[in-house]
């Protein structure tokens, strides 16, 4: 109805309602400007639409509530806490694994002064960058050097291009993956420069492939740990021993992109067996790259470990300048590798705790959360049932695909509402809720529930529940 449109009141106006003035005590003028007048705009396609009349007063009120909530999510910015009920313990949607507290401290500390990121402290002269992490990766993998860029992505990347630019490449056709966010092995050879050389089958490749395929053009020998996925049945892969045997005879590198790097014995995570860095940089292979966020605990990062030659060249690598980490992520990764060094990763680091917990502290979680959620049902206007049950989790961020780690969660069966209504608007609160879906009842895996989340995650389940009531009994009207 063309006629509301006269009912607008104008931008000044508006600025002068007492409502928005108490938003310019928070925010700068032409920020709120700027989006009563985005308010306005949409109003207006709405307005021209709507049958009815609609009053000044009813507009105004309209547009203040609305900016209030354009305003608040405007500023609360996009990243928002999530509250992990799926039982993915390294969940790349999810932002992969929680940092342990004293990364959180030495990264506040590290960010909210001044540091000698560059700085050798004993010369006072400019120094590197890359020497923070260096000694502790040393140490921990035996490596002879190391040296950290932004993602395991632009590790494989910058040693491709480092060592084997304008020359062959020799890579297993099993091994020729796909990661998760379109990292493709061919595709990062190509932009190295490298020359990819399939050799093998997808399911079987012999040291005789690798054997044969080397030439005067040659500058390194690949392998890539098939981290995301699983060939089962007729298989062959080479070894790594055979691999580094091969190299040392005709004087070509090794390198190994081992995707989740273990720095701490999966068996006493009762894992299955999986090499750990220190084992690969063991038998030989002279450059191991892996990333800081999957099994290692870390920030997002990209660790390169194995003979300085190879190292200080890519040290020396202009891309390495493009590929550089910061200050946040060298303080987060520094105080991770020390939980290893010298700490308890499994009491202090987030998701080695994670895997590390026993099944009888699991079961209990799950019935404290029971316990929990049904003396909340009571007070419910909309029912639900509670069963406590046995979930598989998994260990996620491309590592153990196949795996399924016994866990414990709830089930809950929602007797009036959708499922799909109640997790929509779970996902809607903050911190947000992510669970997952068994037939017709939600399931709520505890092993990735962190300090506090159960209790928050059964208020919000309330709250959600109370909405929703809330909701239904309007409809019924
Ligand atoms: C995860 C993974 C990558 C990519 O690592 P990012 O740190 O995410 O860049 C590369 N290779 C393998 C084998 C992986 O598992």
């Amino acid at each position: 109805m063309l006629k509301n449109l006269k009912n607008i009141p104008s931008v000044d106006e508006l600025l002068s309602d007492p409502r928005i003035q108490e938003h310019l005590e928070h925010y700068n003028r032409s920020f709120v400007v700027e989006i009563v007048r985005e308010t306005i705009d949409d109003l207006r396609k709405k307005l021209k639409l709507n049958e009815q009349e609609i009053t000044r007063a009813q507009i105004t009120e309209w547009i203040c509530s609305e900016l209030d909530n354009r305003l608040q999510s405007l500023t609360q910015g996009t990243l928002k806490r999530v509250i992990n009920g799926t039982g993915v313990v390294l969940h790349t949607n999810l932002g992969r694994a929680p940092l342990a507290k004293t990364a959180l401290d030495y990264l506040y500390q590290m960010g909210t002064f001044y540091n000698n990121l560059e700085m050798d402290l004993d010369k006072g002269e400019r120094g590197s960058r890359y020497v923070h992490v260096e000694d502790l990766l040393r140490r921990l993998t035996h490596a002879e050097a190391a040296l950290v860029v932004n993602n395991n992505a632009a590790a494989v990347l910058l040693g491709l291009n480092t060592l084997a630019q304008g020359k062959e490449v020799i890579v297993s056709r099993g091994q020729l993956i796909e990661i998760g966010g379109a990292f493709r092995i061919p595709e990062v050879m190509k932009l190295s420069g490298a020359l990819l050389k399939e050799v093998g089958t997808t399911n079987k490749t012999y040291i005789s492939d690798y054997e044969q395929a080397i030439n005067e053009d040659t500058g390194l020998l690949f392998a890539a740990h098939t981290s995301n996925y699983k060939i089962e049945g007729f298989t062959a892969e080479v070894d790594l021993a055979d691999l580094v045997k091969l190299g040392r005879e005709k004087d070509l590198p090794v390198m190994l992109d081992l995707g989740s790097g273990f720095l701490f014995d999966p068996l006493r995570l009762g894992l299955g067996p999986e090499p750990t860095v220190q084992q690969c940089v063991q038998a030989g292979a002279d450059v191991v790259t892996f990333s800081g966020d999957k099994l290692l605990g870390g920030p997002q990062a990209g660790i390169i470990v194995g003979r300085k030659e190879y190292i200080e060249a890519m040290k020396r690598n202009q891309l390495t300048r493009a590929l550089r980490v910061d200050k946040l992520t060298i303080a987060a990764l520094e105080a991770t590798l020390i939980e290893y060094l010298a700490g308890f990763p499994e009491k202090n680091l987030p998701i080695i705790q994670m895997l590390s917990m026993s099944h009888t502290e699991l079961q209990e979680r799950a019935e404290q959360l029971a316990e929990m959620l049904k003396s909340e049902s009571s007070n419910q206007p909309l029912g639900y049932n509670i069963t406590v049950v046995e979930v598989d989790d998994m260990v996620g961020g491309g590592a153990y695909p196949t795996y399924r780690l016994p866990g414990y969660g709830v089930e809950i069966r929602f007797q009036d509402v959708k499922l799909e209504t109640v997790a929509a608007e779970l996902r809607q609160q903050n911190p947000a809720v992510i669970t997952r879906r068994q037939d017709d009842r939600m399931l709520i895996s505890v092993r990735t529930l962190l300090e506090g989340e159960a209790v928050l995650l059964t208020l919000q389940i309330k709250q959600v529940l109370l909405k929703l009531a809330g909701g239904q009994k309007g409809d019924q009207h």
